[in-house]
Formats: C-alpha cells, sequence, structure tokens
C-alpha cells in the first residue's frame, strides 16, 4: 500500500464547486485550488451557497484532500508594513475559507527577505505566521512550501523552515514538499540514495511527521538550478524514476500528491492545459507499480 493520492491543481473560476468537477474531469484523487486570483491582492467574495455547494460535490465526488493555495504575491518577509498587512490578510482569508470548505490546508510560499538573509527576516515572519494562527481558528493545517532558491525566497533549505515551525510551535504548522523546487534547491531526491539522504536531512531539520502534502512537479531546470520551472511527470530532469523512488518510500506514504504541471500540449492548447489527464495517469501508473511490489514484498502473514 502506498495511500498516496495523485491529484491536481485544478482552476475554480466561475464558483469555487467548479473545482470538484474539473478534478473529476482529469481523475485527480486530490485536488488543490486556488480560492482568489493569485496575482492580484482582491479576495475573492465566497458566498454561503457557493461554499455548501462546493461541500455537498466534494463528499459526493470520491475525491480526497483538498488543498488550497495561497495567492503568489504574500511575502510574509515583506519591508513595507502595507505589503505584509496584506500578506497576512491573505493567508487569514484562506484558511477561513479553507475551515469552511473542509480543506486540509492551505500552502503557502512563505516569502523572500530579497536578499537581506534568511536571520534578518526570521523574527518577523514567525511573528506574521503566530498572528495568522490566531486570527483563522481551526484545525486547518498552514503547510509552508520548499523553494527553488529564486529571489532569496525562504526555504529553500530544509533548516529554514525548520526554524521557523520551531519557533511557531503550533501543531497546525506542516510542509509541502515541492519536488521541482526542492531539486532544483540542489537535493539529490532523483535517486534512490539521494533521496534518502534529503529526506534524512528532512528529519533532522523539520521532522519528517510534518511531511503533509507534496507538490509532485518534474523540473525543466537541472539539478541545483534555483530555477522553479515545472515539466510534465517524466519529461524533465526527475524523470520517472525520481517519482518512482519516491512513491515507495517511507516518507511519501499517505500523501496527497498534487501535480502543477504545464500539460501535455495538444491541437486546443499548444502550450498544454495542465494538469491534464494524461500526467495523472503518469503518476498513477508509478505509485501503483510501487503498491504492487510493496504488495509482493510483505511476508506472509503469521497465524497465530
Ligand atoms: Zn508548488
Ligand atoms: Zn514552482
Amino acid at each position: 500500500m502506498t495511500g498516496i493520492q495523485v491529484g491536481g491543481h485544478v482552476s475554480s473560476s466561475g464558483g469555487i464547486w467548479k473545482a470538484i468537477e474539473r478534478a473529476q474531469a482529469i481523475e485527480a484523487e486530490a485536488v488543490q485550488i486556488f480560492i482568489a486570483a493569485p496575482q492580484g491582492w482582491r479576495a475573492t467574495n465566497h458566498t454561503p451557497e457557493g461554499i455548501a455547494r462546493f461541500r455537498e460535490d466534494h463528499a459526493a465526488s470520491g475525491i480526497g484532500e483538498v488543498w488550497i493555495h495561497n495567492i503568489y504575491l504574500a511575502n510574509l518577509a515583506a519591508v513595507e508594513a502595507e505589503q505584509l498587512e496584506k500578506s497576512v490578510a491573505s493567508v487569514v482569508n484562506a484558511l477561513t475559507i479553507g475551515q469552511a470548505i473542509g480543506a486540509q490546508g492551505v500552502v503557502l510560499h512563505t516569502g523572500s527577505h530579497r536578499g537581506a538573509g534568511f536571520e534578518a527576516v526570521q523574527a518577523q515572519v514567525v511573528g506574521a505566521i503566530q498572528r495568522i494562527l490566531a486570527e483563522a481558528p481551526g484545525d486547518t493545517f498552514l503547510a509552508l512550501e520548499t523553494m527553488a532558491g529564486q529571489g532569496g525566497s525562504i526555504g529553500t533549505r530544509f533548516e529554514e523552515l525548520g526554524a521557523l515551525i520551531g519557533a511557531v510551535k503550533s501543531p497546525r504548522l506542516k510542509v509541502c514538499l515541492d519536488t521541482c523546487h526542492t531539486f532544483a534547491a540542489g537535493y539529490e531526491i532523483h535517486t534512490a540514495e539521494g533521496l534518502e539522504i534529503a529526506m534524512r536531512e528532512f528529519d533532522a531539520a523539520i521532522g519528517l511527521e510534518l511531511l503533509a502534502v507534496v507538490h509532485a512537479n518534474d523540473s525543466k531546470m537541472p539539478l541545483a538550478s534555483l530555477r522553479d520551472r515545472h515539466e510534465n511527470i517524466g519529461d524533465g530532469y526527475l524523470g520517472a524514476a525520481a517519482f518512482e523512488v519516491m512513491c515507495a518510500h517511507p516518507a511519501f506514504q499517505n500523501k496527497a500528491f498534487l501535480l502543477e504541471v504545464p500539460g501535455i500540449p495538444t491541437d486546443a492548447f499548444p502550450k498544454g492545459d495542465g494538469p491534464d489527464l494524461e500526467n495523472i495517469n503518469r503518476l498513477k501508473a508509478i505509485r501503483d507499480v510501487a503498491e504492487m511490489s510493496s504488495k509482493s514484498a510483505k511476508p506472509a502473514k503469521v497465524r497465530r
């Protein structure tokens, strides 16, 4: 058993509940959505009816975990007070909606120190996360995402996320591991040996039990490129073998693997319309092989 749910990020435009039918169209087993336009500050008004319909459609769909990705503009390390306030408000809003729709949690790009260094912004970020969790009560998780290292992004090293989580001290604070970002940041997760070393580092810095969700993306850029460019599953520098070793690794069992990939080009969508069914099927096939080999490797049941 892997218990891995293969899902993807889908659009929620036109009504939050529409995400469920879009997820079903690509046979996703878990889903991630934006609850507001990711490049803007304006919060979308989600009506009680829309939220109720989401919950109903989700319950009827058989789809597992629901995650919200916070807007990209948020930066908990922002120097400008107004930007910091808007950032905090965006995460509070996402957690509040997440609680209402029954989401597992909110995935957050913690922010960027813009060259000032992690230590310079650490205390501010810790304070901001504590405020967010206090202002958005409930049990919805906040998962800080591992980052590729562009533009002084926080979370490029596991130690940074570990330091924040250790200081905030909340059971709601978790980690989202993005396979493309983590590889671009220099962790050799594409081989069994490299993955084992990386996950030991994760365990020492953060704690494996805090890994809550995975962004499953191949990478257009090589190891340690520090560049965040997602590729379709199997077509990038990670390759299918990387996902094979991850699906077989104990740290990743029972996690939702959410695709954020460009999609396979078609006549209708020359640049792809991902995550698409083809990418979902590629990862499901890899997951299913890991599941089969784990079953056949199991020792025979001991009779009492
Ligand atoms: Zn991601
Ligand atoms: Zn990315």
